[in-house]
């Protein structure tokens, strides 16, 4: 019964708050490191979360989610981010916004934001310098 807890904790996404904040804190390290150099304004984020993080099914997610989106846009100005556009695949529990950024380094500090590092948290994010198709197409002339 014990393990049977246990294991079913561990398929949740959520972890800990001391571990969180470092998780983030990599993951746009390493971006930063391969942003480097790079003059790419549009980011690509997705986020993936499970059944049992959902803010359709988890009234803890759901707040953050709320509060995340509430303030998302006045977050993004701050650090001169443009959210382009915010989708969502419900049955994929998939998440996927296009900010438009000055600089990496602008990402990582919206990202640890409160209200931001509280709604990745329940995540699992992936995060990729993007171009547009005219921008590819410019580069193959
Ligand atoms: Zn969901």
């Amino acid at each position: 019964m014990r393990n049977r807890k246990l294991v079913s904790h561990s398929a949740h996404s959520h972890v800990p708050d001391d571990t969180r904040a470092l998780r983030i804190l990599f993951i746009f390290a390493l971006d930063a490191y391969f942003l480097k150099g790079s003059n790419m304004p549009l980011f690509l984020q997705t986020a993936r979360h499970s059944t049992e993080s959902c803010p359709m099914h988890n009234e803890k997610v759901k707040k953050a989610f709320s509060d995340f989106t509430n303030k998302m846009g006045k977050l993004a100005k701050k650090h001169g981010i443009k959210v382009v556009g915010a989708w969502a695949s419900m049955p994929e529990h998939l998440i996927v916004v296009v900010y438009d950024v000055p600089n990496a380094e602008a990402m990582l500090k919206f990202s640890m934001e409160p209200e931001v590092m509280e709604w990745l948290s329940y995540q699992t994010t992936e995060n990729r310098p993007v171009k547009t198709i005219e921008e590819v197409m410019k580069l193959l002339k």
